[in-house]
């Protein structure tokens, strides 16, 4: 999930795992989950987070790729302009 929390002189964007919860502070230890319905979950990598959700949505899954691709993805394919319009 990508939140956006209030540090002490302004916000910051970050992103947590959709099953833990815990904040991934490693996108290279991360991956993003594509599941059927177009939703992606952002997860850690490693056994426990990645096992947990496939046993929470076991017949959804249509792949996953390492976070970092995911988020160069995002920038890329959303074509959101980097400045005023
Ligand atoms: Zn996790």
């Amino acid at each position: 999930m990508i939140e956006i929390i209030e540090i002490e002189h302004g916000y910051r964007t970050i992103i947590t795992c959709d099953v833990c919860h815990e904040r991934i502070v490693d996108a290279r230890m991360a991956v993003a989950v594509r599941w059927s319905h177009g939703s992606v979950w952002h997860l850690h990598k490693g056994k426990a987070c990645h096992d947990r959700a496939e046993r929470m949505v076991p017949a959804f899954r249509r792949g996953f790729m390492e976070l970092r691709e995911h988020i160069e993805q995002i920038d890329h394919n959303t074509r959101l302009p980097a400045g005023p319009a």
